[in-house]
C-alpha cells in the first residue's frame, strides 16, 4: 500500500529514471503525485456529435480518423487530419506539423478537443490545432489487451482530466500513473483538519476528494470542475490553505506574547496630535488612527500594515502616531525608500512638527560623516526625537536610547528581507516566543500605496494586521488621463505652457536618463536641454535624476517644492512619495515601458491640491498587446486598489509580487485570487482553532502546520533565518 509519503519511484510504471523527472516538477512523493491536478477535464461522456457542432464553441469529439496528410503552401507545411462519424466529418488543421505525419491510421478512435471554426471559403466546419487523443492503443502499443481494456475505459464513457504534458511524461501518462497510485492508496488516510473546522466548511474526506479531483463521479457538474469548485477540489484547496493560515495565526500569537510598549493615550497625547493637525482628517484617517491606537495601547508590539492609495495622506497618520509615541517619553524612527522622499518628509514634519517643540533629526547616508557621528550622537543620547531617514537608518550603526516606533514608509520599495532586518533591529527575535525575558520590543508601523486586495495581503504579511485608508482628502478632482502618441508632442507642450501660464507645475518624466542606456528611448538629460532650450525657453526648467549628488539633488527638488521651477524633467526618481500639490500635470514619456503600478504611482504626484490635475502618457515607436492593456487601465480607473487587481490579472500572481523574494506563497493547488474566499474562512477557522477553549487541534499538527511554514516560506516570514 502507498502512504503520502512514500517516494513516487515505488508506483509502479515510474521507477528512478522517471522519478528523476517528476522531481523537477517537484513532485517526489505521492502526496505530491496526487496533488498534481487535472488543468481541465473532458466530457467524453457526452462527446458531441459533429452534425450538431457548431462554430464558435469549445467541444470534444471522439470520432474515426479517416485520412491524414502533409500538403505545402507557399507560407508553410500544413497537417490536415480527417475525422469522421458515419458520414459525417469533420477537418482538422495544424500548421508546421510535420512532427504528425506518422502519427494517425486509418479507423483509429482519436479525442479531439478544440475551437470549432467554419472555413471561409469551403463553409464547410474545421478544428484548427485541435488537443488530441489516440485512444485506445494502451501503453503505445506496447500493452497487452488486458491493459488496453483498462486504458479504454480511463479514457472513453466518461469524464476524463486533462493534465499537463511535461517533457516525455504526456497527459496520458500522468492519468494513468495517477490512476495506479489511486488504486494502490493506503484505505486510511488521516484527517488532519479538525472535525469542528470539517463540519463548518462542510468538508469531504482527504481519500474521497484525491479520488473525486482526479476521477469525478458521473454527476458531477462539469461547470463546477472547470472552475475547481467541486467538493474535492475546495477540500484540496482548503488542506494547503488552512494550514498556511494555521502558521501564521501562530506566528502572530507568538508576537503578541512578545513583551511591547503599553503607551497611553491620554488627554496630552489627544491634545498635542490635535493642535498639530494642519487639517481636519477625513474619516478614513480617523478609523485608520484609532486602529493604530488601539494597538499602541496594547502590552505587545504593533506589527501592522497601512495601506492607501497615493495621495491618502498616509504622512500624517504616521506623524499622529509619532506624536503618541513621543509623548510617551519615546523615540521614533520613521524611514522612507530614498533620500527625495526621507528629505520631503523632513521639511513636513519640521513644518508641522517643530512648532509643537519636537526635536527632530535627519540620517542619510549621503550626510558627511562627522555630521552623521553628532546625529547618532544625538539619537544615542535620546535627544533626537523622531529620527528621518532612508535605509541608511538599518545599515549604520544607530543606536536608539528608548525606540518605540518603527514606521516604515512605501514599503514595498523595501525588500521583504529588508523589513525583516529592521524589525530584528528594533529587537524582535527570531522566535518570538523568547523574547519575554528581553526588554521591551518597539511597534512597527509599515505603510504602502502598492494597495493590493485585502485577502492577498493577508496571506503576503500575514503576520501583519492591515488598516486601509480608502478615502482621498476632500476637494479632490478626479484625474484626467489620455493616452497619445508622441507624434503629438507639439500639442501636449502646449497644454504643459497653458498649465504653467494658470501658475501651476508640471512634471515630464523619462525611462531613461542617457541616451546611451537605450538608443532609441528618449533619454531624460537630452530631453532636458531640448525642453529648457528650445520649446520652453522662457520657463523655468529643472532637471532631477539618480546620478546627481544628493546635494544637487536636494536642492532641484526644494526649488520646485517652492515654485522657482515650473518644470520639472525626471526619471522614476520621482515615484514615490514626492508632494507638490501645485503640480497638476504629469506627462510620462514612453509610457509604454512602465509597468502599471508603476504608472499609477507616477500620476499619484499630480490631483494632490483642489485643482483638475491631467496626466498624459505619450507612447514613442511600438507598443505591445500587453502595453496597450495597461495603458487602457491607467486611462479607464483612477482607484489604485482597482488598477492593482487590474495588474494582478494581466501579470499574474508571480510576476506581480516581481521576484520569488516578494514572497507570494508557491501553493500546489490554491490560488489565491480564484480562492480569496477560501483563504478568508480558512483565516477564520485557523483562529478559532487556536482559541477553543479545548483547541482540538493536536501539537503535532501544529508542529507540522510551523514545519511546513518555516520550509516553504522562511523567506517571506523569516521564521528561520533572518538578515
Ligand atoms: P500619501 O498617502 O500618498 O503618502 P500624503 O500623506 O503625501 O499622501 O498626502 C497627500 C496630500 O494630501 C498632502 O499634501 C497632504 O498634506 C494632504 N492631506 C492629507 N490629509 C488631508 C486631509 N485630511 N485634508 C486635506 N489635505 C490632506
Ligand atoms: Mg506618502
Amino acid at each position: 500500500m502507498l502512504e503520502l509519503s512514500t517516494p513516487v519511484q515505488f508506483v509502479k510504471g515510474v521507477g528512478p529514471r522517471i522519478a528523476e523527472l517528476l522531481a523537477t516538477k517537484a513532485i517526489s512523493t505521492v502526496g505530491d503525485l496526487l496533488h498534481y491536478l487535472p488543468f481541465r477535464y473532458e466530457d467524453r461522456l457526452n462527446p458531441r456529435g459533429i452534425a450538431e457542432l457548431r462554430p464558435g464553441e469549445m467541444a470534444t469529439v471522439i470520432a474515426e480518423v479517416r485520412n491524414s496528410g502533409l500538403f505545402r503552401t507557399r507560407k508553410m507545411p500544413i497537417f490536415q487530419l480527417t475525422v469522421g462519424q458515419g458520414r459525417a466529418r469533420l477537418r482538422c488543421l495544424w500548421f508546421h506539423a510535420t512532427y504528425l505525419q506518422d502519427k494517425f491510421r486509418p479507423g483509429q478512435l482519436i479525442a479531439l478537443y478544440g475551437k470549432v471554426e467554419e472555413d471561409q471559403r469551403s463553409r464547410e466546419l474545421q478544428i484548427i490545432q485541435p488537443q488530441f487523443e489516440v485512444l485506445g492503443d494502451a501503453a503505445d502499443g506496447e500493452g497487452n489487451s488486458a491493459d488496453k481494456k483498462a486504458a479504454e475505459s480511463l479514457e472513453i464513457g466518461r469524464i476524463v482530466p486533462i493534465y499537463e504534458a511535461t517533457g516525455k511524461l504526456s497527459a496520458r501518462w500522468f492519468r494513468r500513473i495517477i490512476r495506479t497510485a489511486l488504486d494502490n492508496l493506503t484505505p486510511d488516510l488521516p484527517d488532519p483538519i479538525p472535525a469542528m473546522v470539517r463540519s463548518h466548511i462542510g468538508l469531504i474526506s482527504p481519500r474521497a476528494a484525491l479520488w473525486n479531483v482526479h476521477w469525478p463521479e458521473p454527476g458531477e457538474s462539469f461547470e463546477a470542475l472547470q472552475a475547481s469548485r467541486t467538493p474535492a477540489h475546495i477540500r484540496m484547496i482548503f488542506d494547503e490553505l488552512f494550514f498556511v493560515e494555521l502558521g501564521l495565526e501562530l506566528k502572530r500569537r507568538q508576537q503578541k506574547a512578545q513583551t511591547g510598549i503599553a503607551f497611553q493615550l491620554d488627554e496630552r497625547a489627544r491634545a498635542a496630535i490635535k493642535w498639530i493637525l494642519p487639517f481636519h482628517p477625513t474619516a478614513a484617517q480617523k478609523r485608520v488612527l484609532k486602529e493604530i491606537a488601539g494597538d499602541m495601547e496594547k502590552p505587545y508590539p504593533m506589527r501592522r500594515l497601512l495601506q492607501g492609495d497615493v495621495g491618502s495622506g498616509k504622512t500624517i497618520v504616521g506623524f499622529e502616531a509619532a506624536i503618541i509615541a513621543i509623548e510617551n517619553g519615546c523615540q521614533v524612527a520613521l524611514m522612507a525608500p530614498t533620500e527625495i522622499l526621507a528629505q520631503q518628509h523632513y521639511f513636513s514634519a519640521r513644518r508641522i512638527l517643530e512648532n509643537a517643540g519636537y526635536r527632530i533629526v535627519l540620517l542619510t547616508g549621503s550626510l558627511e560623516s562627522d555630521r552623521k557621528r553628532e546625529i547618532r550622537r544625538h539619537i544615542a543620547q535620546g535627544n533626537a526625537q523622531l529620527v528621518i531617514g532612508t535605509h541608511a537608518l538599518l545599515e549604520e550603526k544607530v543606536e536608539f536610547a528608548k525606540l518605540g516606533l518603527v514606521i516604515v514608509d512605501e514599503q514595498h520599495r523595501f525588500g521583504v528581507m529588508q523589513r525583516l532586518k529592521l524589525m530584528k533591529k528594533s529587537g524582535e527575535t527570531e522566535e518570538g516566543g523568547q523574547a519575554a525575558t528581553s526588554p521591551a520590543e518597539p511597534d512597527v508601523l509599515v505603510m504602502t500605496a502598492t494597495p493590493i486586495p485585502r485577502t492577498l495581503a493577508l496571506t503576503l504579511y500575514g503576520d501583519l494586521d492591515v488598516s486601509v485608508l480608502d478615502e482621498l482628502p476632500p476637494g479632490r478632482t478626479s484625474i484626467v488621463t489620455r493616452r497619445v502618441s508622441d507624434d503629438q508632442s507639439p500639442k501636449v507642450w502646449d497644454f504643459v505652457r497653458k498649465q504653467v501660464a494658470a501658475g501651476h507645475q508640471a512634471y515630464v518624466v523619462y525611462p531613461v536618463i542617457s541616451e546611451s542606456e537605450e538608443s532609441e528611448v528618449k533619454a531624460a538629460i537630452k530631453m532636458y536641454r531640448e525642453l529648457s532650450g528650445v520649446v520652453f525657453p522662457d520657463l523655468k526648467v529643472g532637471l532631477l535624476h539618480g546620478r546627481l549628488d544628493s546635494a544637487l539633488k536636494d536642492q532641484v527638488m526644494r526649488m520646485f517644492q517652492n515654485g522657482e521651477l515650473q518644470i520639472l524633467v525626471a526619471t522614476t526618481v520621482i515615484e514615490v512619495g514626492v508632494d507638490v500639490p501645485n503640480a497638476t500635470m504629469m506627462v510620462i514619456e514612453h509610457a509604454e515601458r512602465f509597468g502599471l503600478a508603476q504608472l499609477h504611482q507616477l500620476r499619484g504626484r499630480i490631483g494632490r491640491g483642489a485643482a483638475k490635475s491631467y496626466c498624459v502618457l505619450m507612447t514613442g515607436g511600438k507598443v505591445t498587446e500587453e502595453a496597450e492593456k495597461r495603458l487602457k487601465a491607467l486611462v479607464d480607473n483612477n482607484d489604485g486598489f482597482k488598477i492593482a487587481e487590474l495588474d494582478l490579472e494581466l501579470r499574474g500572481p508571480g510576476e506581480f509580487f516581481g521576484t520569488r523574494q516578494a514572497g507570494l506563497p508557491d501553493f500546489r493547488v490554491a490560488n489565491i485570487i480564484r480562492d480569496a474566499k477560501l483563504l478568508e474562512a480558512a483565516r477564520n477557522e485557523a483562529a478559532a482553532v487556536l482559541s477553543g477553549p479545548n483547541s482540538e487541534i493536536s501539537s503535532e499538527e501544529i508542529s507540522r502546520a510551523l514545519v511546513q511554514m518555516r520550509t516553504r516560506w522562511q523567506h517571506t516570514y523569516g521564521l528561520a533565518e533572518v538578515g
